[in-house]
């Protein structure tokens, strides 16, 4: 037995899109079959069936309605596969044997950009490709045309992983011979991202640049900037594959542009998250990350904006201040920023629409939503015809309204469109002379046929004679079975029904004609209109982009003075030097979680260099170090800050080390995760650099993690020295501060009263020599016993004195343990307890037990309240 034709026509496409489900349009429904339908039914929740498909038998198959695909289609794209989307290329009513089809576009999660993406996230599709010196990275965002490219040459493993995270793509492409396959596996693994090999090798530089010429339409890359070879390889990589996988028009990707590493503040993977800038580490959450207090966007460019500003900080000390300008007029101005934030809140996703439209999937709500949206520009640049700041009187006078554009739209598009483009509703009367005409045609006899039913009522004197519609006869008149010896001759019976007739004249069908048909013309033109419209989109691209970028910016700053009134942020005084300083500095997260903070300073400068902070567990060490990360990258973004005053001399690159979490994914131990880290900062950091090392040495024994720590501090203080805050637990590293001219010690301070501590979260000169480390088990609720045991344990260690330099960690320690000494004997059970125990619950009835827990209850009410008055 042979194969149908259509099921080698099937083979066939399947043979060219071995990596794809593929979606074999049949009539009405996409089916798929053979291991894409046992693939698609899982993941799909769809029943898989079977077909008679030839030599070997029935091959499993199933499908979904062509109306309903895109919601299948995102399910497959969100589970990791890719989508091969195969159309009927003719109608097959006249194609003459199988009709002809072909795959019109490969679907990926890098270039699905139709379902519910994040308005405040990009979606980036990234390749990458390597030439003799470096790497290259290329981003590219199909729903909005945002395509850059940047050189990674020193550290590229660390700067792959960093650029990979800000970007979180969720495809990346590179060739079968990258040299560092399994590594770029397990970081798109960690980051959710798929992992496409495009091509076995990579293409010529020649081949490569004439992809990009061709796209641009340019004689020379020079305009756009590309630094190396590899990003030329890594764009053309890009580019080439949503040519080969996408048949839509690209023309919204209008330009590549290069940005190198050095230009923005550098902070690695692993600081990234650790300070929780995008999301917070346990649930990925933005709120309760530093994005999350400054995100007052109102749009959805403004909130992508915002969130590259915060992962790129600014190394330039003009262009910071020039936003820290901004941010200051629209503080200054309230009725101004709350206009702006008006105008803005009615301003759509301009690029993102744009994408759609360019790529001929947007309907006349696309293009409405636009033009509404560049409407409000004219008055967005009103408003700041006074005086404000030089850039934001900069970004509003570039603002272009399109007025022929806007116009256009609001001529020929009715104010509430339909959603499909095929059934009118879309263009407004007056717009097209041939559109009028026939509406006028389709509305006259429409008009004649409703007086119809007056007329020949009068006329045949039947008073329930009724004029309808239905799809398959098309109008008809109804006269029930009791009139029907009223009649007249010139009707014609059409169809017959329990107690009725329906009737047609020959007057009626000519009427009927004249409306069908022009309303059916109606549709045709109203569709054939509207593309032309669209196609008017092409011509303003830039301009549209343009706008974009600069109403982005405007919603950024709007956001970010919102802000800073919301939780008094205070300008901060940006230079050059090396000096930095903080005064009643707060951490913008938990405060604004939790309504107090105890705020407190920092001070780096030439005499002090590095800050030792020491204070026991729960003192607010950690919080301390994060706050000054925090607060350097938000006012380096361009954002005011949390404090009193604040003076910052530039910051190059964070480091920092914070936290003891395991990475699983790599199956590196705590330790190594942490060793690693540090030697990362020590080699890479600079003078002007900010490194934070919270609690390093925790991962291993005593004397090994307190060697190291000593030994890293050293080598700071003498080769790297950069401005450094390291807290930690062991109090003989206090003692640097005699041996490291530039290392200054701090403690958190904690107050004790009656063996109970209190935090008091105030940073000050000096060091803590205690621990309190029993007290904190003890507030943590650890069993009396174990508590008790671990005091006697410790007055025991210290009795003896001369043992290991152990003992020097709780040298002062004088602990009192009266207190606890009043404590009942935990060990024996009490009166309440033994009365538990003894209950025989065979021999209770309820109510019996119900008059014993209101007696315990009592009984215990009463010790609480004798406790109380003592
Ligand atoms: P450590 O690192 O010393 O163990 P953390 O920094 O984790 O302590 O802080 C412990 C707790 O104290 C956290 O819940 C934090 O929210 C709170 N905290 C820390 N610093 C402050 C502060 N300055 N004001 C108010 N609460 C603080």
């Amino acid at each position: 037995m042979k194969h149908t034709p259509m099921m080698r026509q099937y083979y066939e496409l399947k043979d060219q899109y071995p990596d794809s489900i593929l979606f074999f349009r049949l009539g009405d429904f996409y089916e798929m079959f053979g291991d894409d339908a046992k693939i698609a039914s899982k993941v799909l929740e769809i029943a898989l069936t079977s077909r008679e498909a030839g030599p070997q038998g029935r091959v499993p198959m199933c499908g979904v309605p062509h109306h309903a695909a895109e919601g299948y289609i995102e399910k497959l794209i969100r589970s990791g596969y890719r989508v091969a989307l195969c159309e009927q290329l003719e109608d097959p009513k006249q194609a003459k044997g199988v009709v002809k089809r072909d795959v019109v576009r490969v679907i990926t999660p890098g270039t699905f950009i139709e379902g519910q993406l994040e308005a405040e996230e990009n979606q980036f599709l990234v390749a990458l490709a390597w030439d003799a010196k470096a790497a290259g990275l290329a981003s590219l965002d199909m729903s909005t045309g945002e395509f850059m490219t940047v050189t990674l040459s020193r550290r590229i493993g660390a700067s792959l992983e960093s650029e990979l995270t800000r970007l979180q793509p969720a495809e990346i492409l590179v060739t079968a011979d990258w040299p560092e396959l399994d590594g770029v596996k397990n970081l798109a693994d960690k980051l959710g991202a798929v992992v496409t090999k495009i091509k076995e090798t990579q293409d010529s530089l020649a081949a490569a640049s004439q992809v990009l010429l061709e796209h641009f339409s340019a004689a020379t890359l020079t305009p756009f900037g590309l630094t190396s070879s590899a990003e030329i390889l890594a764009a053309s990589l890009a580019l080439q594959y949503v040519q080969d996988t996408q048949r839509a028009v690209l023309s919204h990707i209008r330009s590549v542009k290069s940005y190198t590493l050095e230009q923005y503040m550098q902070i690695d993977a692993h600081s990234r998250d650790n300070l929780e800038l995008v999301k917070t580490i346990r649930d990925e959450k933005k709120t309760g990350s530093l994005l999350g207090v400054l995100d007052n966007t109102v749009t959805g460019m403004g909130a992508r904006l915002l969130r590259s500003y915060l992962e790129k900080p600014l190394l330039e000390l003009e262009a910071i201040e020039a936003r820290h300008d901004a941010v200051e007029a629209l503080l200054d101005q309230t009725a101004l920023r709350l206009d702006l934030e008006e105008q803005l809140r009615e301003v759509y996703d301009l690029e993102r629409l744009l994408g759609r439209l360019v790529a001929g999937n947007g309907n006349a709500r696309d293009l409405k939503a636009l033009a509404s949206s560049l409407e409000k520009t004219p008055n967005i640049r009103s408003l700041f015809a006074k005086e404000t700041s030089p850039l934001l009187a900069e970004l509003t006078a570039q603002l272009d309204p399109l007025p022929e554009f806007t116009e256009l739209v609001a001529r020929a598009i009715v104010d509430e469109p339909a959603i499909t483009l095929r059934d009118g509703n879309l263009i407004r009367d007056g717009y097209n002379s041939q559109l009028d005409s026939l509406r006028q045609a389709s509305r006259g006899g429409k008009s004649w046929i409703r007086d119809l039913e007056t007329k020949e009522r009068e006329r045949t004197g039947i008073k329930s004679l009724k004029v309808g519609f239905n799809r398959v006869f098309g109008y008809y008149i109804e006269v029930t079975n009791a009139n029907s010896h009223l009649v007249p001759e010139d009707y014609q019976r059409k169809q017959t029904l329990a107690n009725a007739e329906r009737y047609i004249t020959p007057e009626l069908k000519e009427q009927e004609a004249l409306v069908l048909g022009a309303d059916e013309r109606i549709k045709e033109l109203e569709y054939e209109l509207f593309l032309e419209i669209r196609k008017q989109v092409h011509e303003h691209i830039e301009a549209i982009q343009q706008n974009a970028k600069l109403i982005a910016n405007l919603d950024v700053f709007q956001s970010l003075a919102s802000a800073a009134v919301k939780h008094n942020f205070v300008r901060p005084q940006m230079s050059n030097d090396y000096a930095l300083s903080i005064k009643q500095g707060r951490h913008p997260v938990i405060e604004a979680a939790t309504g107090r903070f105890v705020p407190n300073d920092v001070f780096f400068d030439d005499s002090q260099q590095i800050i030792l902070l020491t204070g026991p567990n729960m003192a607010g060490k950690s919080t301390y170090l994060r706050q000054v990360a925090l607060l350097v990258i938000m006012a380096q973004m361009g954002s005011f800050i949390p404090a009193q005053e604040a003076a910052i001399g530039l910051v190059d690159r964070i480091f920092t080390r914070i936290g003891a979490s395991d990475d699983l994914s790599t199956g590196q131990s705590t330790f190594m995760v942490e060793c690693s880290e540090t030697a990362d900062l020590l080699l890479n950091a600079t003078e002007r650099s900010l490194i934070i090392l919270d609690e390093l040495g925790r991962g291993t024994s005593t004397y090994d993690g307190m060697a190291i720590a000593q030994a890293v501090i050293e080598h700071i203080h003498a080769k790297v020295k950069a401005r450094t805050l390291f807290s930690t637990h062991f109090h003989e590293l206090t003692s640097l501060e005699h041996s490291l001219r530039k290392l200054v010690s701090y403690r958190v301070e904690v107050e004790e009263k009656d063996g109970e501590i209190y935090f008091l979260h105030r940073v000050s000169r000096g060091s803590t020599d205690r621990s309190y480390g029993i007290n904190v088990a003890r507030m943590a609720g650890m069993p009396r016993p174990v508590i008790k045991r671990s005091l006697n344990l410790l007055e025991e260690l210290e009795t003896r004195g001369n043992g290991p330099r152990q003992l020097d960690l709780f040298k002062t320690l004088d602990y009192d343990t009266s207190d606890l000494e009043r404590e009942p004997e935990a060990a024996a059970p009490s009166e309440l307890e033994k009365e538990l125990m003894d209950l025989d619950l065979n021999n209770v009835t309820p109510l019996e037990a119900l008059q014993i827990l209101t007696r315990w209850q009592q009984k215990v009410a009463k010790e609480d309240s004798d406790h109380g008055s003592n």
